[in-house]
């Protein structure tokens, strides 16, 4: 029975391998010798065409330049979603759903981009643990920050989980920050654990046009 499903699987599969060639010139159709590897130039047409995979597709197809510059913006998507599904934690289920619902609000398609900060708020409506809140609020600050926008607010919030639990605990008395490259020399380092909670100095003011502040907060035991 299963030696039945494979061998009719297998036969299926080759069918659409063997349906796809002989490849063709994409602009004027003459029948290519084989499939190019990189771009080559038509014999018939002198017009240059690709050998492009879409994401999900097994199988290479001959393309126009067109064509090609749109299976690349379609790989950049695809790379997009990849690396944030894990980091916002969702699957193409929440993704399709929470795109419709987008859709159907506004009347446009939304990008990529709005579409994972909508699941990040999402998921912060639902987070409640404050270490899962400063690490999700971590994540919004870097976010937005390979977005080329101001990460500030959501690194500060992320932080400020730290602030609370120095605040929480009576050995703790100063609050010492360990400042990144960028913040080097403009930040004060040391100050009781009330001024730091008041000033919430991290991330510093402005510092998102320099680029990612990696500094952090820690504490010195009360003497
Ligand atoms: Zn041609
Ligand atoms: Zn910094």
């Amino acid at each position: 029975m299963a030696f039945q499903f494979f061998k009719k699987a297998f036969s299926e599969k080759s069918h659409i391998i063997e349906a796809t060639k002989p490849a063709s010139c994409p602009y004027c159709g003459i029948e290519l010798e084989k499939i190019p590897i990189r771009k080559t130039k038509c014999k018939s047409c002198n017009k240059y065409y690709y050998a492009k995979r879409r994401p999900g597709e097994e199988e290479k197809r001959i393309v126009t330049d067109q064509e090609k510059e749109a299976i690349e913006r379609e790989w950049d998507e695809h790379q997009f979603i990849k690396k944030w599904k894990p980091m916002v934690g969702f699957n193409d289920e929440n993704l399709s759903k929470t795109a419709k619902m987008m859709g159907s609000k506004t009347g446009v398609k939304p990008s990529n981009s709005e579409i994972i900060w909508e699941l990040f708020l999402e998921k912060e409506k639902k987070t409640r643990d404050s270490q899962d809140l400063k690490m999700l609020h971590f994540k919004m600050a870097l976010f937005l920050f390979e977005e080329g926008k101001n990460y500030e607010e959501y690194l500060r919030i992320s932080h400020k989980v730290d602030l609370d639990r120095f605040m929480d605990d009576d050995y703790i008395n100063d609050v010492i920050v360990h400042p990144c490259e960028l913040c080097k020399g403009k930040i004060k380092i040391r100050m009781p654990k009330k001024e730091a909670l008041e000033k919430q100095i991290l991330p510093r003011c402005g510092v998102h046009e320099e680029g990612w502040c990696m500094c952090m907060y820690s504490w010195e035991h009360r003497r």
